[in-house]
């Protein structure tokens, strides 16, 4: 696994849903089970609040 984007000593957990960036545990938002960065982790949210409505 990549190291994190943000922090280049830490392994990435994932990978964001948009822009494929790898996060580590410490600044990835996870909504739903999916993976997103911090900056698209807002947008994620919305998404899946539209979903809910
Ligand atoms: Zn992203
Ligand atoms: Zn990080």
């Amino acid at each position: 696994m990549d190291p994190c984007i943000v922090h280049p000593g830490a392994p990435a957990v994932g990978r964001c849903q948009i822009c494929r960036q790898p996060v580590c545990g410490g600044c990835h938002v996870l909504i739903s089970n999916r993976v997103f960065c911090r900056s698209h982790g807002a947008k994620g949210y919305k998404m899946q609040q539209k979903m809910a409505l």
